[in-house]
């Protein structure tokens, strides 16, 4: 079982890695493609742009009138099908120039059919025989066709005086915006791996520190069970001692008595162990409104704490208490606050020797109302303080468990003050005696 936990928080670290690492990896694989996407498209609309102001610029230069009483076409001064050059020439494939019937009449680049038959428009285009060098019409040929592919060819008809003159067809190549698109590819491919793994390292150390906390109280949880079946196991081997004894026969009466009364007060100890194991399994976050009741803080402790003036004349010790002047009305569980103060009183009276003093003080501090118990007596080694309030935490087991504490005592102190949304807090000198402070939320004004 303690050989798996490690194996099972691993699991569980690589599965919440691996999830996160999926989620956010395809969150990036999303982005990635939708940036692609709205590149390539602007890259496509500025494109076609310039193709589409090359087309008008071209269309300026046609002149259209009577020659010799005949309606004539003059493509002289249009760029590129005419004599003029363009400064962007060399990105233009071929130019052609078709009546308004359609047919062919000046061309530049790769020879096209007599007739046009293409869709008016823009179009993307694959030059199938790249390699083949165009046959031509016109006085240069494009060098670039050899080594493109891709083409985006602008046919569009044009109108002189709403009269339909003639259609124009332009191709340029694609090359510079399949370069554009594909240097961002290259930065995806090489990007996007590294991102990944990158959101892979965060998602396993993000699983650590998830699963530490997890970690912690499964460690906490095994080692509160198992002290408790211990502190359970010892009572319960001394109840079945105690009856094995009560059955021999022939059995003395008076031992047989004595037997019955060993058990009734070990189960009775267990009783009370069981109980407190309870509230520390079941009480956590904050009490209910409904739990709390209105209580004058100091009338609650003079009356308690009259129930140790007799424990410490007893003991020979010390007591004395200090309240404030000040009503102090606080909203507390009074059952549950009573077994705080009295586990720590109750301690302070405990682990100081005969001779010794006790003192119970409550003060205001800002927000806080104070109770603190002072014990002049053997105080808590530097080492255990820290621990002394978690669950079965006894600084000295044998001599503890030899007082009858089971190290629950200052576990469920600390439990009740927080559940009343306080803190509890312990200074202590070895052979000097220690402080306990339970510091309890409190407003003068809004007190009930
Ligand atoms: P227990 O019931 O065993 O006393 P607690 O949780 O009440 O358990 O206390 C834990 C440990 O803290 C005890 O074993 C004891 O050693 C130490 N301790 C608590 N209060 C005092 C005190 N006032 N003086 C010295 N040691 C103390």
């Amino acid at each position: 079982m303690l050989s798996l936990t490690p194996h099972m928080f691993n699991r569980s670290r690589r599965n919440l890695a691996r999830w996160f690492t999926l989620s956010m990896g395809s969150i990036l694989v999303i982005f990635a493609a939708i940036l692609y996407f709205l590149e390539a498209k602007e890259q496509l609309r500025a494109f076609d742009q310039e193709l589409y102001n090359t087309a008008q610029f071209m269309v300026a230069g046609v002149e259209d009138g009577l020659y010799q009483e005949q309606q004539r076409i003059s493509l002289e001064d249009v760029p590129i099908l005419g004599g003029e050059a363009l400064p962007f020439e060399n990105r233009i494939i071929y130019a052609r120039w078709y009546t308004p019937k359609k047919q062919l009449l000046e061309f530049f680049g790769i020879t096209p059919s007599e007739q046009l038959n293409n869709k008016l428009g823009f179009q993307t285009i694959e030059l199938v025989d790249a390699a083949q060098e165009p046959s031509q019409r016109g006085d240069r040929v494009s060098n670039s066709v050899r080594h493109n592919k891709l083409l985006r060819q602008l046919t569009v008809p044009v109108f002189q005086d709403k009269q339909l003159i003639g259609y124009l067809e332009i191709a340029a190549s694609l090359s510079p915006v399949e370069n554009t698109l594909g240097s961002l590819i290259s930065f995806l491919i090489v990007g996007v791996p590294i991102t990944l793994s990158l959101i892979g390292l965060t998602g396993w150390s993000l699983g650590g520190m998830a699963m530490q906390p997890i970690r912690q109280s499964y460690d906490q949880l095994q080692r509160f069970t198992a002290d408790a079946s211990h502190e359970l196991r010892t009572p319960l081997q001394a109840i079945r001692n105690h009856a094995q004894f009560g059955l021999l026969e022939p059995i003395d009466p008076n031992q047989q008595q004595s037997s019955l009364e060993n058990i009734d007060q070990i189960t009775e100890s267990m009783g009370m162990l069981i109980r407190d194991l309870l509230f520390l399994a079941r009480n956590e976050g904050q009490l209910k409104p409904e739990a709390l009741n209105p209580v004058n803080l100091v009338s609650w402790l003079e009356l308690l704490v009259g129930e140790y003036i007799h424990l410490t004349k007893a003991k020979n010790l010390e007591f004395t208490s200090e309240f404030p002047e000040q009503l102090v009305m606080l909203r507390i569980n009074v059952d549950l606050m009573r077994q705080a103060v009295t586990n720590i009183l109750s301690n302070a009276c405990r682990y100081t020797p005969s001779g010794g003093k006790v003192r119970l003080r409550v003060f205001l501090a800002s927000c806080w109302v104070v109770i603190e118990i002072q014990d002049s007596g053997i105080g808590i080694p530097e080492k255990d303080l820290p621990h002394i309030f978690e669950r079965f935490y006894r600084v000295d087991s044998v001599r503890s468990r030899h007082t009858g504490g089971f190290g629950l005592g200052l576990a469920l102190a600390q439990q009740i003050v927080q559940v009343h949304g306080g803190q509890i807090l312990a200074i202590s000198r070895l052979g000097e005696g220690s402080t306990f402070q339970i510091k309890l939320p409190f407003t003068p004004k809004s007190s009930p």
